[in-house]
């Protein structure tokens, strides 16, 4: 665990290296796109909605494809958001349900496995947790090798967190808007060892939130953190503190 001395931070980046299963699967997605328009293929890795039952969506995300058509994935995106609403954000590459992989060992109290937090049902159950509002997807787990089940929550997390657009347009030669047909938007990736500051407007009245457009970033408020901490995570998660800024 790694935090600057003397200073409180109120947001944290969590890292985690551990791998409680053996693959990524989940049950249904919106694949990838290669758009006509703009001339890319591309998906984003390690966003997820585990909140969101599969048996809630079109049948056809279950099926795994390459990348669609900008037309394609524009119907199927449509058909989602109309199940769903537009609070989400959604990209090509999104996932929905619950995670469907056996899990290898016995699952720690808390970890962050593949992009997802995952909590066992007493961390969840804490009043300091509950308070927070958080999503939760229960789901059972069982272990590849012994047959044993746990019971786990996932917590959702959205996609919502920016950078202020000063410190994009300081690292972008040239800033452009999003293709008008996928939404594809080029922006600078989030370098770990020099962290960009967080927007405090983004983070507003939230406890957990990924970064718009690399959501594989997560990041907690402390009292999430302080929460977290008291239950012994993974040994192998941390917290490293991130700067969060007005503009
Ligand atoms: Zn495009």
């Amino acid at each position: 665990m790694s935090e600057a001395s003397g200073v409180q931070s109120e947001w944290f980046r969590i890292d985690d290296l551990f791998d409680l299963f053996a693959s990524t699967d989940r049950q249904c997605r919106i694949c990838g796109v290669s758009c006509e328009v703009c001339g890319n293929t591309w998906g984003v890795a390690g966003l997820a909605y585990p909140t969101i039952t599969c048996a809630s969506l079109p049948a056809e995300l279950a099926e795994v494809q390459g990348p669609l058509p900008t037309r394609e994935y524009l119907r199927r995106k449509a058909a989602v958001i109309e199940r769903i609403g537009t609070s989400r954000p959604i990209f090509p590459g999104t996932t929905f349900g619950e995670r469907s992989a056996p899990a290898r060992r016995e699952p720690p109290r808390v970890c962050l496995d593949f992009n997802s937090l995952l909590l066992r049902e007493e961390v969840a159950q804490d009043p300091a947790i509950r308070a927070l509002g958080l999503r939760l997807a229960r789901f059972v787990a069982k272990t590849a090798r012994s047959g044993k089940s746990y019971v786990l929550y996932e917590v959702e997390a959205w996609p919502v967190a920016t950078r202020p657009p000063r410190v994009l347009a300081a690292r972008m030669r040239r800033v452009k808007p999003p293709c008008p047909a996928c939404g594809f938007h080029r922006t600078p990736p989030y370098d770990i060892d020099r962290p960009d500051p967080l927007l405090r407007s983004s983070l507003d009245g939230l406890h957990v939130v990924r970064l718009d457009h690399a959501p594989g970033m997560m990041f907690v408020s402390a009292a999430f953190r302080d929460a977290l901490v008291r239950h012994r995570p993974s040994r192998t998660l941390s917290f490293v503190p991130v700067k969060v800024v007005d503009a």
